[in-house]
C-alpha cells in the first residue's frame, strides 16, 4: 500500500511526489509515456538537450518558486530575445528601439514614438472591428504587416481581417534597447536539461512508466490510498460529458552538419507564406553548447507548426474559449465526488499554466494537503 498514487511525472506530479516523501509518505508515480518529466522533457541528442514537447524558457517573478526549482537544477542566465524575420529582413523582438531602428531608421525614442503615433493617425481606426484594425490602431501598418500579420494567421488559421479584435489588447512598445522578452525578476534554463530537474524531484521515488492510469484504474486505485490526477480531466471521467478542445503544435526536429544554424534559440518566420512559425535552434539554450565547453560540430532544431487539434493529438494548450470552459465546468462539479483523488496540473485543471504556476500551484497542494 502507498499512501499517494500520483498519475503524471511532469512538475506538478513530480513535485507532490518529492514533497510527500519528503513528509514521511510512501508514494508511487505512474506514467504513462516511457519517460519521465511531461511536458518539460528534454533529450540529449548530439550532445544537446532538444525539448521534446516545444521550446521552455523558464521565466518568474515569484521568488518562493525560484529558490524551490533551483534546488534541484543550477540555472544558467539564459535570456529570451526571438528574432522576427520577414522574407529575408531580420527584426528584434519584442518590439523596441533595436526593431524601430531596424524598420525606420529612427534613432531616438522620440522619433520612434512619433513615428508609431503617424503611423496610427494615417489609419484613422477609431472603433477596431477585428484583429488587423486593432493591432494597426495599436502600433501603425509598417510593424503589423512585417512582425503581426503572418505570425497571427498562420498560428490562428485564419486571416486577421477574420479574427475578433479582442484577441489583441494590448501590444507593448518598448522606447528602449532592451531585447530581453520577459518581464521577470527571474529567468534561465536548468543546465543538463529539465529531465535532470526532474529526475532530481524524484530521487528515491518509485516509478513505474509506461503505465496508463486509465488503463490500470482499478488495480492501482487498490494500492494507494489516495490519488493525485494530472493528466486530462476529461479522459478521467470517459469524455462522458465531451471533449475538451486544445490548439495543438506540431514538432518536426532535424539534426544539421553544421555548427550554427541561425545563431539564436527562437526565430519568428513572421510573413504568411512560410509554412512555419518558428525555429528552435536547442543548443542555443545552453551555453559552452555543451558540458564540456567545446563547440559541437552539428546542431538540432525544430520547426513549429500550428495545427488542428483532434481527439488522440497530443494536448498542448487548453482552449479557455466560453463553450470549453462551461465543458471544463462540468467535469469540476463530477470531481467532488472523487473524495479520494486530486486533479492537479495544467491537464487535470485545464488551465494554461507556465512552469512557475504549475510549480506554485503543486506546491499549494502540498500545503493543503501534507502539512
Ligand atoms: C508548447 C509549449 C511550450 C511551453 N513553453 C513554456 C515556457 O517557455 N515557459 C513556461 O514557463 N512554460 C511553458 N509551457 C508550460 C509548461 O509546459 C507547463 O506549465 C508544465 O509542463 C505543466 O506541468 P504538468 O505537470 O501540469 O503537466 P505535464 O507536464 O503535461 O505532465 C502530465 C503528465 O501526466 C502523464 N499522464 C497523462 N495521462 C496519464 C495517464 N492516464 N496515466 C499515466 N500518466 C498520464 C503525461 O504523460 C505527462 O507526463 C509550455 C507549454 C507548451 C504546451
Amino acid at each position: 500500500m502507498y499512501d499517494y498514487l500520483v498519475v503524471g511525472s511532469g512538475l506538478y506530479g513530480a513535485i507532490f511526489a518529492h514533497e510527500a516523501k519528503k513528509s514521511g509518505k510512501t508514494v508511487l508515480v505512474v506514467d504513462k509515456r516511457p519517460n519521465i518529466a511531461g511536458n518539460v522533457y528534454t533529450e540529449k541528442i548530439e550532445g544537446i538537450n532538444v525539448h521534446k514537447y516545444g521550446a521552455h524558457i523558464f521565466h518568474t517573478n515569484n521568488k518562493k518558486v525560484w529558490n524551490y526549482v533551483t534546488q534541484f537544477a543550477e540555472f544558467n542566465r539564459f535570456t529570451n530575445s526571438p528574432v522576427a524575420n520577414y522574407k529575408g529582413e531580420l527584426y528584434s523582438l519584442p518590439f523596441n528601439m533595436y526593431t524601430f531602428n531596424k524598420m525606420w531608421s529612427v534613432v531616438t525614442p522620440e522619433e520612434a514614438a512619433a513615428k508609431i503615433e503617424e503611423q496610427r493617425k494615417e489609419a484613422g481606426i477609431i472603433e477596431p472591428e477585428n484583429l488587423e484594425e486593432q493591432a494597426i490602431s495599436l502600433v501603425g501598418r509598417d510593424i503589423y504587416k512585417k512582425l503581426i500579420k503572418g505570425y497571427t494567421e498562420k498560428q490562428w488559421g485564419r486571416d486577421c481581417k477574420d479574427l475578433p479584435s479582442f484577441i489583441i489588447k494590448r501590444l507593448p512598445v518598448r522606447l528602449t534597447f532592451d531585447n530581453n522578452y520577459f518581464n521577470a525578476l527571474y529567468q534561465g534554463i536548468p543546465v543538463g536539461g529539465y529531465t535532470k530537474l526532474v529526475a532530481n524531484l524524484l530521487e528515491g521515488i518509485e516509478v513505474r512508466l509506461n503505465t496508463d492510469y486509465l488503463e490500470n484504474k482499478k488495480e492501482l486505485d487498490a494500492i494507494a490510498d489516495k490519488v493525485v490526477y494530472t493528466g486530462p480531466i476529461d479522459a478521467y471521467f470517459g469524455y462522458t460529458l465531451g471533449t475538451l478542445e486544445y490548439r495543438s503544435v506540431r514538432f518536426e526536429t532535424e539534426t544539421l552538419d553544421k555548427p550554427n544554424f541561425q545563431g539564436n534559440a527562437a526565430v519568428n518566420y513572421t510573413d504568411r507564406e512560410t509554412p512555419w512559425t518558428r525555429i528552435i535552434e536547442h543548443k542555443w539554450f545552453e551555453f559552452g553548447k555543451d558540458e564540456e565547453g567545446n563547440d559541437l560540430p552539428k546542431t538540432v532544431i525544430s520547426r513549429e507548426f500550428s495545427s488542428e487539434w483532434k481527439p488522440g493529438d497530443e494536448p498542448y494548450y487548453p482552449v479557455n474559449d466560453e463553450k470549453n470552459s462551461a465543458l471544463y465546468g462540468k467535469y469540476k462539479e463530477l470531481t467532488e465526488k472523487e473524495e479520494k483523488v486530486i486533479f492537479g496540473g495544467r491537464l487535470g485543471e485545464y488551465k494554461y499554466y507556465d512552469m512557475d504556476q504549475v510549480i506554485a500551484a503543486a506546491l499549494q497542494c502540498c500545503d493543503q494537503e501534507l502539512h
